[in-house]
């Protein structure tokens, strides 16, 4: 029999990270109710800026380990930029928790809904459905990760350390090979797109060195290769002939956020960070002080995180009911945007967080799959 019961720890952070948070699980748990077949059972770990104000610390005593041995972490939103550590930085133990559970790979679906704001006027662009994988503890934010404090500015230079290793890069390869087997599954193009920036540095000939031996293991995966400015432009161009595309930290920091621009913005960007043993889902917006506790937050990509929490578990686990309540999440926003009934604020429409999630509530409820 396949697992059925699950620990979530849930770090809802600070701003609109806790407003879309209790979106979130309201959504799921009414998914969850329609579905049955599983059991989150939710950890509340308190973290954050407000927390850091309050008590000195910016996550409670414990908190990692008791979110390291959860079967998923969920992160609404952490930090403030008011609020900052003695070294002036912001609140960010979420940071650590990437390092600490090596969640190397990180997952950013980019999808358009029919009837939800999309920025290209071409007709094809309704059906743009990729994934960037973008490798999360490495690559040029290797110094400004935990691994390498020590100085490297001056008055007159300033350096930082793009590193690649072997071991992630490999993981990140088969990950993102995998990735587009099961998307091939379920009728996905089948194709995996090694971004980056071969013809210049070493450090990208390694990575494409390591992309070629990873997709001898993958033979039904068409590979293919970009230089990251050229992706830029396709992904403008015409990002409905994409499908999986993986890529160094800083490529994919900046190649998703184009690429989430594309259908809608913050507001939709969903996103997961996993590695071997770990997983972590969270919306990619931030804690939007300038919105929060106004009813303003969308919270659609926080809502989509979950439905990705549900799909993974659900996957790893073998649990067919968990998918399904993954895609009836999916499906719920895919029918609120075709009938008009999901109009956030962010988008220029009427509907609140109350609103919106009102709604995603009600269409999980009547959504049908097949
Ligand atoms: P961080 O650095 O923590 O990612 P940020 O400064 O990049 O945060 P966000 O907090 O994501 O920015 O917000 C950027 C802008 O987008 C804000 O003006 C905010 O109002 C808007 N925004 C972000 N997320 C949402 C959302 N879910 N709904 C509506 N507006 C949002």
């Amino acid at each position: 029999m396949s697992k059925d019961s699950f620990e979530i720890a849930i770090l809802a952070g600070d701003g609109i990270g806790t407003e879309v948070t209790d979106a979130t699980f309201a959504v799921i748990e009414a998914a969850q109710a329609r579905m049955g077949g599983f059991h989150l059972h939710q950890h509340e770990i308190m973290a954050g800026a407000g927390y850091y104000r309050d008590t000195g610390q910016d996550i409670e005593t414990d908190g990692e380990e008791r979110a390291g041995k959860a079967d998923a972490m969920y992160v609404g939103a952490i930090g403030l930029p008011a609020i900052r550590a003695k070294d002036g930085t912001e609140i960010a133990p979420h940071l650590r928790l990437r390092e600490r559970f090596e969640l190397y790979a990180g997952v950013r679906p980019v999808k358009a809904y029919k009837g939800a704001p999309r920025m290209l006027l071409d007709e094809r662009a309704n059906e743009i459905d990729l994934v960037i994988i973008r490798e999360c503890t490495e690559g040029l934010f290797y110094t400004a990760a935990v691994h390498d404090r020590s100085p490297k500015t001056n008055q007159d230079e300033a350096r930082e350390t793009l590193r690649l290793t072997r071991s992630v890069t490999e993981r990140l390869c088969d990950f993102a090979f995998r990735l587009a087997e099961r998307r091939k599954s379920s009728g996905g193009k089948g194709m995996l797109t090694c971004v980056d920036k071969a013809n210049v540095f070493q450090a990208f000939a390694f990575f494409r060195k390591i992309f070629d031996e990873r997709a001898a293991h993958f033979p039904d995966i068409e590979k293919s290769y970009a230089y990251v400015d050229a992706q830029a432009l396709e992904l403008v161009k015409k990002p409905w002939e994409l499908d999986v595309l993986v890529m160094e930290n800083m490529f994919g920091d900046i190649l998703s956020d184009l690429a989430g621009g594309l259908v809608g913005g913050m507001g939709m960007a969903a996103s997961a960070e996993i590695g071997d043993n770990h997983c972590l889902f969270q919306p990619a917006h931030g804690s939007a002080p300038d919105i929060m506790g106004q009813d303003k937050a969308n919270p659609l990509a926080a809502i989509l995180s979950g439905a990705m929490m549900l799909d993974w578990l659900g996957w790893q686990a073998g649990n067919d009911r968990m998918l399904e309540a993954a895609r009836l999440i999916e499906q719920a926003v895919s029918d609120g945007f075709a009938d008009g009934g999901l109009r956030p604020m962010e988008f220029g429409g009427d509907m609140g967080l109350q609103d919106m999630t009102k709604a995603v509530l009600s269409y999980t409820k009547a959504a049908r799959i097949d």
